[in-house]
């Protein structure tokens, strides 16, 4: 099992601490103890990050896609020879199962490789013009630096998505990945280094998430911004760069319907629904969120998926026997905590769940709640977490306006 290690910034192609020698502890949320730390950048850091994704932006366009695509296919091979390194280090600091952040990595080199085969395809157009002797024509040229702000929930898809996208279009890229996963997003950032990617070309930074987007995003090197978190946030920074006319890519919160209708193979969609409902432990922008179950089957449904909340086994992730990990950190808790108390408060039927597990580690029971109120909070915010919501419905004007 690989030991957790303390994570650097990765500046102009070198690996170091941050200028002011400060850094942010890293806790495991499966014991809450502190495990290592991250780097944090302040601005002179940030400063330099600029200028290497400059002079990277100018040296990555200028290399042919066939040669930017053989570099991320061999960041993809190194994914893959490195997958149980990577993901013990991610279940550590993030608290999935040891299964899911193992299928996260090997999903990432799938990821990279797809964006160094759409590199050599980045097609133009030939557009017919009004008059003849004139040619027009469309191509694609990258934006320009990146700056990529991404969560803990999937600590490394979703900075593998930002980075291999912007790689793949010939552009440089700033990422501040999360402080609370710094080690597991920074190996695949070494990926690239060790694939042979040049100097400047991919930066990695940590530090106060708002001092950083409040700087990166206004500032003239960054041409283009991708967040991926929640709506609140996102909102801010859409604004910012909206202020600046700079382009902006927002992934925020969800609070996704599953439609269960009288024909169904009730056990079958339980199975499947809470496959898809407790794994990360819920902390996933597409997990479904209120499940809407027609009112023949109704009952048969919340009692097999209850049951399958049930027969999950709540552990820490490194624990093999373990089928859902804890949640990322103690924020989530509370906040479910809270979401269920509400419910319930409001005539929510507690059929599964709904308490912390232990006082060590923020552990969380698959929560399942039948007829939710419709003006619980729960209902109406982000239930980002283990926590089902079902509803009976019966005509399927109803369902198409809830959903
Ligand atoms: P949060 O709003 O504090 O932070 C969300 C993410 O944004 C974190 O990674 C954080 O580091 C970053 N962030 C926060 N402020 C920022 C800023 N000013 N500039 C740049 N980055 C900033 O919330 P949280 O407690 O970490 O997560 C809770 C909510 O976020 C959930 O309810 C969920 O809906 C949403 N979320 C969504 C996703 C997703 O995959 N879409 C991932 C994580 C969280």
């Amino acid at each position: 099992m690989a030991s957790y290690q303390n994570t650097l910034l990765l500046i102009d192609g070198k690996w170091r601490g941050g200028k002011s020698g400060r850094t942010i502890p890293v806790l495991n949320p499966a014991t809450e103890e502190t495990i290592g730390t991250v780097a944090h950048a302040d601005k002179s850091d940030l400063d330099e990050a600029l200028a290497a994704a400059e002079k990277g932006f100018k040296v990555w366009r200028a290399m042919s896609a066939l040669d930017r695509s053989r570099i991320m296919r061999k960041a993809a091979a190194l994914m893959r020879e490195r997958v149980d390194t990577i993901a013990a280090l991610m279940t550590m600091e993030q608290g999935k199962i040891l299964a899911e952040a193992k299928i996260e990595t090997l999903a990432a080199a799938d990821v990279i490789e797809w964006f160094a085969e759409e590199a050599r395809r980045a097609y133009g157009r030939l557009i017919p013009a009004r008059g003849p002797g004139i040619y027009q024509l469309a191509v694609k040229e990258p934006v320009g630096p990146v700056a990529a702000f991404t969560p803990w929930n999937f600590p490394i898809n979703q900075v593998c998505r930002k980075l291999s996208a912007a790689l793949g279009a010939g552009c440089s890229i700033i990422v501040k990945a999360p402080e609370e996963t710094p080690a597991s997003p920074a190996e695949l950032i070494r990926t690239f280094v060790d694939a042979g990617v040049p100097d400047g070309v991919v930066n990695l930074v940590f530090g106060v998430p708002a001092e950083i987007s409040e700087y990166l995003i206004p500032h003239p090197v960054i041409r283009k911004i991708s967040f991926t978190g929640s709506t609140v946030v996102g909102k801010q920074l859409a604004a910012l760069a909206g202020q600046h006319m700079k382009r902006a890519t927002m992934e925020l919160g969800g609070h996704a319907p599953a439609i269960v209708f009288n024909d169904a193979d009730v056990a079958n969609a339980a199975k499947i629904i809470s496959g898809a409902k407790y794994r990360n432990a819920g902390q996933v922008c597409i997990a479904p969120t209120r499940l809407l179950v027609q009112d023949k089957v109704y009952k048969e449904f919340v009692d097999k998926f209850a049951e399958s909340a049930k027969a999950l086994k709540v552990g820490n992730g490194l624990d093999t026997n373990s089928t859902m990990g804890s949640l990322a950190n103690p924020r989530r808790i509370t906040a479910i905590e809270s979401f269920v108390q509400d419910a319930v408060a409001k005539g929510g039927k507690l059929e599964a769940g709904g308490h912390r597990v232990g006082n060590k580690g923020y552990f969380f029971e698959p929560t399942v709640i039948s007829d939710t109120p419709k003006d619980s909070r729960a209902m109406n915010e982000e239930p980002f977490g283990p926590l089902a919501l079902i509803s009976r419905f019966n005509t399927f004007d109803e369902v198409a306006e809830e959903a």
